[in-house]
């Protein structure tokens, strides 16, 4: 017999959704392997010591990653303002106690204007939980030398660099020339990588410490992962001791993201990679000969090994805007929940990297279906993804 995949969804009612949007955290993220699921649950059946545990995340995070030391956090961005606050205090414990009331006399961040980007929350606010202020380097789509060099004087803590979709993707100084110039002024550097597969490079770039996320690609329960100087992972763990605490990761997040990397070196990225172009050859099947619609395969913008179907939308030919047509597969049952982050450029994408299996062919009958006739969705209210994050949060239990 065949199970319901979405006996869980139909026991709460809750609406069932295919994610082909992408690691969302309003989507619930990533879905877990077996193994992650297992160790996570087997930690809540007993008492450790936490620094125990951490020790040996520490040993999985050095292993995956090649850093000296790493430790595990709530989230990416709880990893931001331990990472930032850590630089602040080194391992001095009555300056971890003043922050945020006092930030001390290294006191600022340094981030290129084009990097103070939003992944639901500003990166700025992150990095100014901890007390420290935030100095922007450049304009939004120009940063150069001369402008980092003068904004590191002896108040600055740490130099922080973000590598995502996110941010502006030219006229920024890359990380290794941006690390040679922090490093001359004797300042640590910070990458934020929350979202991106290279484990490995950043580090080699010259970044101090490495910010990944535990639930995005890695698909680990909700948590942080720091990676890099072991005198600098010690200062951001002892952050827990103050603003760290209301951030804090309990044993179930460590183990279930110790399990999630290990599963992560073992996996076959060969494999994963020829089912996720599987399916995009089924979608790109589906949208041929539709009026309006041009599907074409592009590659991930900071060159994560992903790539993701671009369906363009010509509104006049097609009868609806690529919004509205994002807002008809949201509506299906289940809803087909797509990449509209740049979807007022007349596209959205679909991301295979979340797909379930069975999901990808229901995808594809829906995007036959939605797509064939634009004018079935005039009264649909098309989406926005600029407003749509905080409506979210605002129209909950409204
Ligand atoms: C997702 C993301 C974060 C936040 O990650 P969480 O683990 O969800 O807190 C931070 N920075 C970037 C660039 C991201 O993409």
């Amino acid at each position: 017999m065949k199970t319901n995949p979405w006996a869980w969804h139909d026991a709460q009612e809750l609406r069932r959704i295919i994610n082909v949007s992408g690691t969302m955290t309003s989507l619930g993220a990533s879905v877990s392997a077996p193994s992650v699921r297992a160790a996570t649950s087997e930690a809540m059946a007993h008492f450790v010591d936490m620094h125990d545990l951490q020790t040996e995340a520490s040993r999985v995070i050095a292993r995956l990653t090649g850093a000296e030391a790493g430790c595990i956090t709530a989230s990416a961005s709880a990893g931001i303002s331990l990472a930032v606050a850590g630089c602040m205090t080194g391992l001095a414990p009555g300056r971890v106690e003043a922050l945020p009331r006092d930030p001390g006399p290294r006191n600022s961040v340094v981030v290129q204007a084009g990097h103070l980007c939003s992944y639901g929350a500003p990166v700025e606010t992150a990095i100014r939980l901890t007390g420290a202020d935030v100095r922007p380097v450049g304009t939004a789509t120009l940063a150069a030398d001369y402008q980092l060099e003068a904004a590191l004087d002896e108040t600055v803590a740490a130099a922080f660099y973000v590598v995502s979709h996110q941010v502006v993707h030219y006229g920024q100084i890359p990380l290794a020339r941006f690390a040679e110039i922090a490093h001359a002024h004797g300042v640590p550097v910070i990458v934020d990588a929350a979202s991106e597969y290279d484990l490995t490079g950043f580090l080699g770039q010259g970044a101090d410490l490495v910010i990944y996320s535990g639930h995005k690609f890695l698909g680990g329960p909700t948590s942080g992962i720091i990676a890099g100087r072991r005198d600098l992972v010690r200062a951001a763990y002892l952050q827990n001791i103050g603003i760290g605490r209301g951030m804090k990761v309990g044993k179930e997040g460590i183990a279930g993201v110790m399990a999630a990397m290990e599963s992560w070196m073992a996996r076959d990225a060969a494999a994963i990679r020829a089912r996720e172009r599987a399916a995009l050859d089924l979608w790109l099947d589906a949208l041929q000969g539709l009026a309006g619609i041009r599907a074409e395969i592009v590659a991930d913008p900071t060159g994560n090994p992903l790539d993701r179907l671009q369906v363009n939308v010509d509104e006049r030919a097609a009868g609806a805007s690529a919004a509205r047509f994002a807002a008809g597969l949201a509506r299906l049952d289940p809803a087909v929940i797509v990449r509209d982050i740049e979807v007022e450029l007349g596209y959205f994408q679909l991301d295979p990297c979340n797909l379930l299996p069975g999901q990808a062919e229901t995808v594809a009958q829906s995007l036959a279906a939605v797509l064939a006739d634009g004018p079935a969705l005039a009264q649909i209210d098309e989406a926005d993804p600029r407003n749509g994050a905080v409506a979210g949060y605002l129209n909950w239990l409204a």
